[in-house]
């Protein structure tokens, strides 16, 4: 869906009052990773530049209760804000009320307000349209750069733009673009790679790309609820009762329309979920008796590989195994590195495959990492996103 983005807005002497994803994580008042403000950085940046145009920067940390906790105060980034926008930044006591109204309209060209944290206000979550007006007379134009809450219809990111001209921001447009590349004019063969834990958490997206994918990677442990499907042994592997008709039905499905699907064909189980679990390989599509899959094997390494070597479309969501313990990251980190070298547009979103292209330190070399979880998952069973329909031309 295309955007208006922050270039179609007339930014010359108008405070702008910009929503970001500042949601960075916290230790003892100190910022252990700034990558989400890095990210807004750009349309920051870009405003600043405009002729006598001045920023309110709004965002929410963390999950406050009723109370205003203040380990998720704002206030605790708004030296890096400083640091990194080269900006000067005035910390709001508040997120909306006469006291912050007054500091916008005081604000000078080229100045930065930081907004307290927007859940503060239970208004926030719910969307109230009196809160959003208030958050909306605190500036001229709106533009929204936090992707990872376009899921969500609140205040700060759909409310608002009932009464403001709204744009995206430029995170927001590439987060948006290539979602929409890949859902909508997918370059072929298109290869998709969904694993992690759950069917029930992935099967809307298995479901939403079957029409537009040649092959389906069928990874983690919701692969096996697939294979008990094909009447395979799975040890004591991750498996969803419930989703076992599911699970054959879209096999079927693929199957009619002659989508290839890649399920574990090897894998590297242990007798028990844990970090010090000795690994070990089995050969086979039948995981043994009293064994759990951890990983994938690599025979289906080599067949995953060779449908990513061609494709012009890969869309990675979920990892092929438990990433997080060494002695059963490989398969994930192989085909991590299969999807950096792919020479098609690459598109990796959903926390925990993000988290994988992290480990790996493969960032740079795919084309685009989501910055949204949840959002990029709902992107990807092609919902509509609220905060991007706000946004729409
Ligand atoms: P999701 O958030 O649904 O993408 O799931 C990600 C989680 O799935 C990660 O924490 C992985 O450790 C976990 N996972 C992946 N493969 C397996 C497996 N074979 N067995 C158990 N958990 C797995």
């Amino acid at each position: 869906m295309a955007v208006k983005t922050v270039r179609d807005l007339d930014l010359k002497n108008k405070k702008v009052l910009v929503r970001v994803d500042f949601n960075v994580p916290l230790k003892e008042g100190k910022i252990t990773d700034d990558t989400r403000m890095q990210r807004a950085l750009p349309t920051l940046k870009y405003v600043l530049e405009q002729e006598g145009a001045s920023l309110i920067v709004m965002s929410h940390l963390g999950r406050p209760s009723t109370d205003r906790e203040p380990e998720l105060s704002m206030s605790q980034l708004s030296g890096h804000l400083a640091e990194i926008s080269g900006a000067k930044v005035v910390m709001a006591p508040d997120v909306v009320g006469d006291e912050v109204k007054a500091l916008a309209d005081n604000l000078n060209a080229g100045e930065i307000l930081l907004l307290e944290n927007t859940r503060y206000y239970k208004e926030e979550k719910k969307n109230d349209p009196a809160f959003a007006e208030k958050l909306a007379s605190l500036g001229d134009v709106y533009v929204n750069d936090a992707f990872g809450t376009a899921h969500r219809a609140h205040a700060s990111t759909e409310g608002v733009t009932k009464y403001l001209p709204s744009a995206a921001g430029f995170l927001m447009e590439k987060e948006c673009e290539f979602f929409d590349k890949v859902l909508e004019n997918p370059e072929k063969p298109m290869v998709a790679i969904i694993g992690g834990a759950k069917v029930s958490s992935k099967i809307s997206v298995l479901e939403s790309l079957l029409d537009k994918c040649d092959t389906f990677v069928i990874g983690g442990g919701m692969a096996y609820t697939f294979l008990k499907t094909k009447g395979k042994s799975i040890g004591n592997s991750l498996f969803e009762e419930d989703y076992l008709e599911t699970a054959e039905s879209f096999l079927k499905k693929a199957e009619a329309q002659g989508t290839t699907v890649i399920l574990p064909m090897d894998h590297v189980v242990a007798s028990e979920f844990s970090e010090s679990a000795a690994p070990e390989a089995v050969d086979s599509e039948d995981v043994p008796e009293g064994k759990l899959a951890m990983d994938v094997g690599p025979k289906t390494v080599e067949a995953v590989k060779a449908k990513i070597a061609v494709a012009k479309t890969v869309v990675w969501n979920g990892p092929m195994g438990v990433f997080e313990f060494d002695a059963f990251s490989k398969g994930t980190e192989q085909v991590a590195n299969f999807v950096a070298d792919c020479a098609g547009t690459t598109v990796v979103g959903g926390g925990d495959s993000v988290a994988a292209v992290n480990k790996f330190n493969l960032g740079d070399k795919i084309d685009h990492v989501s910055t949204g979880g949840g959002a990029s998952l709902e992107y990807l069973e092609g919902k509509a996103l609220p905060g991007v329909v706000a946004l729409k031309k």
